[in-house]
């Protein structure tokens, strides 16, 4: 396999695709929160996270989420001018509250803050209450790495997943977002829903039109559902329906764990933080502020372990890994992070491909925002 243009999610077909400017995408995201009233500097980072996840193809959590936030603001759920500030200060630890602003600029303050606590303490945990949707949890992972610091990041969201053995919506897709820098890049992320995809995956498939798989979500009878994403989508919002756990339907193939590993994100970034938990956490499009509850802790290898032995270290355990006997059937052996990494790096060379179906919903948010729509249309077909 080249791994000169890899990206690990593929335009295709390519005619439905068009390739976008990178630098044009950011900017123009930018411009319409702003026009939308927010500061200067959030909408910056709204729009770095947002096209972020284009750059490292997560497209569920890209720039088809723009529309998101800018209904959640145009609402009131969503305050643009948010004063986030700490509210308890204890050593090593920090609660900050985010005054119902989008949940992007409250956790990098947040990770900037983690990383300043763990650099005089060792390790930081910071917890966030009042706060939003904040997009892909590696994002803020990876400001601890790019410093060197080991990076973690967890988030409760709107209830859409059924807890084992249950058949409605109650836990949150709660992400977990591990970052851990290496001697070169790319640092390890390991950053997944604790569902078996995050509800942003059946969005991105209703917009273009691709069919759900069984095994992603139920009925509330029970019923493994498949098939046309619209409709299944208008069930889960409907509250017909619910997403499963990591490891899927009851316990055979682990539903237990992924439910598990979710409770524990929302005990500690909800339930601990004076935030929302389970279906008490809101929509970013909803008639009261979401109350989302972060966690993000920073850990100082130098506390543990002189920096450059850790990285001798990890070389070895990754080598060890990228060495075992591969499976017949795979192509390649992947560290966590890695796919990312490289598509990032292919898509600031030759653009990001967006989804005409996704195009048009951006064209339209420019056009009722009175916002030039500024993006860059590198090529008409992805390939
Ligand atoms: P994926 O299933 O796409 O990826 C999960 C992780 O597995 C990634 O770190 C990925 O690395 C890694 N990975 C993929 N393939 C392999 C492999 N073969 N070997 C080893 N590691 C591998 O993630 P999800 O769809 O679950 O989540 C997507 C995004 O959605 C995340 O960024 C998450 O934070 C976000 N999210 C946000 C929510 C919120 O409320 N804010 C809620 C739920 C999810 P790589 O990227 O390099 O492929």
């Amino acid at each position: 396999m080249s791994l000169s243009l890899y990206e690990r999610e593929k335009p295709i077909p390519p005619e439905e695709y068009v390739r976008v400017d990178y630098e044009s995408l950011k900017k123009w995201v930018k411009s319409v929160y702003v026009k939308l009233g927010l500061l200067e500097d959030h909408a910056e980072i709204v729009a770095d996270v947002l096209t972020m996840a284009d750059l490292m193809g997560i497209s569920s959590h890209g720039v088809q989420r723009v529309g998101r936030y800018v209904t959640g603001i145009k609402l009131g759920t969503v305050n643009p001018r948010p004063k986030v500030r700490i509210v308890k200060d204890f050593g090593a630890t920090a609660l900050i509250d985010g005054d119902n602003g989008l949940g992007h600029p409250t956790a990098l303050y947040a990770m900037n803050e983690a990383i300043s606590k763990a650099e005089k303490y060792g390790v930081s945990l910071i917890l966030v209450k009042n706060s939003h949707h904040f997009g892909i949890a590696g994002y803020y992972s990876l400001k601890a790495a790019e410093k060197g610091f080991i990076g973690m990041t967890v988030t409760n969201s709107e209830s859409l997943v059924a807890y084992t053995h249950t058949a409605e919506r109650y836990l949150g897709t709660n992400p977990i977002a591990v970052a851990i820098p290496r001697k070169n890049p790319p640092p390890i992320l390991f950053d997944a829903a604790t569902s078996v995809v995050p509800v942003g995956k059946i969005e991105l498939y209703s917009k273009i039109g691709k069919e759900v798989p069984p095994g992603w979500a139920i009925d509330l009878e029970g019923n493994i559902l498949s098939g046309n994403a619209k409709e299944i989508l208008k069930a889960i919002r409907e509250r017909k329906a619910a997403l499963l756990p990591l490891g899927g339907l009851g316990e055979e193939l682990g539903g237990h764990k992924g439910s598990g590993l979710s409770m524990i994100v929302d005990v500690i970034s909800g339930v601990l933080s004076g935030a929302a938990w389970g279906w008490h956490v809101r929509h970013t499009i909803s008639d009261r502020p979401a109350n989302v509850g972060h966690a993000i802790a920073a850990v100082n290898i130098d506390a543990f372990m002189n920096k450059d032995e850790f990285f001798d270290r990890l070389e070895k355990f990754i080598s060890e890994i990228k060495s075992l006997k591969k499976h017949p059937k795979a192509e390649r052996i992947w560290i966590p992070g890695e796919k990312a990494w490289l598509t990032m790096q292919t898509r600031l060379k030759i653009g990001i491909p967006i989804h005409k179906a996704v195009l048009n919903e951006l064209k339209k948010i420019s056009n009722e925002a009175s916002v030039p729509f500024t993006v860059k249309i590198i090529k008409e077909k992805a390939y």
